[in-house]
């Protein structure tokens, strides 16, 4: 018998470094005992808070311990074998190539490496469908996000599908969207999807007006997008018509002090607009969730109902990025699951 944790079957916005478990993360430090790394560093806990620029901190420690292929395969296959024992079906894992000169990792081998640990997971039969978003860090620049698009588009066309899209993360505080419009402009041109993480502070709101006009497939957090929030109605309006789904992460906005309180959370806004909404994980490291947790987090606060519950979790399998095929097979998937839970 099916349960209203099972209902949810889609994520579609997680960092592959910030996904990585505290069990992971003990085995890496065991691994690199001379970077005498403490685990409290790489996750915050229970009802800690950071500031936005503080988890930024805690990304770099953890990049310190994931910088070998070898490191990436395990933590790749680790994650993917954790959303699945949560009861995801489809993921969407989203990665910042990283070049490594200390252990010789080039950002082309960091990708192929992503790619094995799903390739290993499917001959491992791990029931989850995998796909891979590649992600740009805006924090360094234009001439390396075109270098990056480059690379995505390369492994688009020769990945069978894994590679679909395209990221923009980082630090949000740091540089400006218009200098990176060309190398987005081109991702979208050549068929890679755009998951652009967008109004993430509220300095973003000029920021976000050039980025709807690629316009993007998809809007991480966009947190302060509507007026309420210091955005403004032509944004809404843009994002309305074109449907524009939101991905929505509460614990990681509520930890991350974007957000005040799981109750004022944007979430409200957006779902009581209608507009499509998915809720995600982010970083289920290092802000302690799962997916789980996250649907039960939106429905006692918001005081969803079990009917309400199934429809954002089935809206989420037509805002992936996966071929039609695959969403068919998922909405038949959950269709069979339907008269069990509700
Ligand atoms: P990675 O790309 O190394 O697999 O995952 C960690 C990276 O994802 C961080 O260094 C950062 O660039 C990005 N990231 C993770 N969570 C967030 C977030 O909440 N907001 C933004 N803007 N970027 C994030």
């Amino acid at each position: 018998q099916a349960t209203f944790v099972d209902l949810k079957e889609t994520e579609l916005h997680a960092h592959l470094n910030g996904s990585v478990s505290i069990e992971t993360m003990d085995k890496l430090i065991a691994r690199k005992p001379h970077l005498n790394i403490e685990s409290s560093r790489t996750a915050i806990h229970g009802g800690q808070h950071r500031t936005l620029s503080e988890c930024f901190k805690v990304f770099k420690v953890i990049h310190q311990l994931v910088d070998s292929e070898e490191d990436i395969l395990m933590v790749a296959k680790s994650v993917i074998e954790e959303f699945a024992a949560d009861g995801v079906k489809y993921l969407e894992l989203r990665s910042t190539p990283r070049e490594e000169t200390k252990t010789g990792l080039s950002k082309r081998r960091y990708i192929e490496t992503v790619l094995e640990a799903i390739h290993q997971c499917k001959q491992e039969e791990v029931d989850i469908d995998v796909r891979f978003l590649v992600a740009v860090d805006r924090r360094n620049g234009p001439e390396v996000a075109m270098e990056t698009v480059k690379l995505a588009e390369d492994f688009m066309l020769s990945s069978d599908g894994l590679v679909v899209g395209l990221d923009l993360s980082g630090d949000p505080t740091v540089g400006h969207g218009k200098d990176l419009l060309p190398a987005l402009q081109r991702a979208r041109n050549c068929g890679l999807k755009l998951a652009l993480h967008m109004s993430e502070v509220p300095s973003q709101k000029e920021e976000s007006e050039l980025l709807l006009d690629l316009p993007p497939d998809r809007i991480g957090h966009g947190t302060f997008l509507h007026p309420e929030a210091g955005g403004s109605d032509s944004l809404v309006d843009k994002i309305c018509k074109l449907n524009i789904p939101l991905e929505l992460c509460l614990t990681s906005n509520v930890k991350g002090q974007t957000v005040p309180s799981y109750d004022k959370h944007h979430f409200q806004y957006w779902y009581g607009r209608q507009h499509p909404c998915v809720l995600c994980t982010d970083d289920k490291g290092v802000f302690c969730t799962d997916l789980s947790q996250e649907y039960h987090l939106a429905a006692s606060t918001f005081g969803l109902t079990q009917d309400a519950v199934w429809s954002l979790s089935q809206q989420a399998i037509q805002c992936s990025f996966a071929p039609e095929s695959v969403k068919q097979k998922l909405e038949q998937r959950w269709a069979e699951l339907r008269p069990h839970v509700l």
